[in-house]
């Protein structure tokens, strides 16, 4: 883009430039943070709500990042999916995240998030196949979460790739559900086993408030229904908890239980258990 010259940019906004010049210095800087290894994963526990173990973490992406400091994922992974990156960077996530589990050697699972652009560029199971062999990671202990942007180009050609990825005998989650659109359509078509319950509904429960209730009620039978676990995103306080369980919500992730933690902190959280 720098060989554009900059005339092309002169038409543009002086702060529209200076957008421009940032995003492309940072997609010039992230290039380089995978060569030099300044990403690193924390790990945030999936908890089982009845008995209060931990049955797996979800991998979160952080760029610890020379100048910047710690920049969370939402600062890059927008640029990481425009400028293609997001394929080696995906990559990366999916192996350093079986390896910890494989190093942890427990039946945890491990659920790693899959974005559009990773979904749909490039042979994603052929890729999942891959890190599979390289690390030992069995299979079954690994988690795809997907969003339904994933699955809103309801195309035949997605549902194959999404039928080749079950086919290696990983898990598939719906992630943030609610979210996004026709929902329900999706729950038909798509062999996913995992559904979570997007922070935004689960934030609302516990206050009293008999809607908000309901409609959380009602998303985890729909998951039941369809034989998936349920997972609710972002439990802050007890009274979350309390209002899932008695749902019958099957697992919770959230502050409340646990922030995502750096490998160590996570290991010794294993040794440890979560303080009842
Ligand atoms: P997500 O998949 O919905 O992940 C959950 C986010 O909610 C995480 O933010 C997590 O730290 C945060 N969270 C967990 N519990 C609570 C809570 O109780 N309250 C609140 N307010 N937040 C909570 P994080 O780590 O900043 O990640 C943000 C998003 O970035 C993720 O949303 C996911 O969409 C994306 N992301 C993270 N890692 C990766 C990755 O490796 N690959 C891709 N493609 N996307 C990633
Ligand atoms: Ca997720
Ligand atoms: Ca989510
Ligand atoms: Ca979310």
């Amino acid at each position: 883009a720098k060989e554009a010259g900059g005339g092309v940019y002169a038409a543009y906004h002086p702060k529209m430039h200076d957008a421009l010049m940032q995003r492309l210095s940072l997609a010039d800087d992230l290039r380089l943070a995978l060569e030099r290894d300044e990403l690193v994963l924390h790990y945030q526990p999936t908890v089982d709500l009845t008995s209060g173990e931990i049955v797996g973490f979800e991998a979160l992406v952080r760029w610890n990042h020379p100048t910047r400091g710690m920049v969370p994922p939402l600062d890059f992974i927008g640029v990481a999916e425009s400028t293609g990156l997001i394929v080696p960077l995906g990559r990366w996530v999916l192996a350093e995240a079986c390896r910890q589990a494989v190093a942890w050697g427990r039946p945890l699972k491990m659920a790693v998030n899959v974005s559009v652009r990773q979904f749909e560029a490039g042979d994603l199971a052929l890729t999942v196949a891959e890190v599979l062999a390289e690390t030992g990671m069995p299979a079954d202990q690994l988690c795809l979460e997907m969003t339904e942007s994933v699955l809103l180009t309801d195309t035949d050609e997605n549902l194959a790739r999404i039928v080749s990825l079950k086919a290696l005998g990983v898990m598939l989650a719906m992630d943030d559900f609610g979210t996004g659109y026709s929902s329900l359509a999706y729950l038909r078509r798509f062999p996913m086993d995992v559904l979570k319950i997007d922070r935004s509904f689960v934030d609302r429960l516990g206050s009293g408030d008999a809607e908000d209730e309901t409609l959380v009620r009602t998303i985890v039978r729909l998951g039941q229904r369809f034989g998936m676990k349920t997972v609710a995103e972002g439990v802050e306080n007890a009274a979350q908890v309390a209002v899932l369980r008695e749902m019958t919500c099957d697992y919770g992730q959230g502050y409340f239980l646990s922030r995502p933690l750096p490998s160590a902190e996570a290991t010794r959280l294993l040794e440890t258990g979560l303080p009842s």
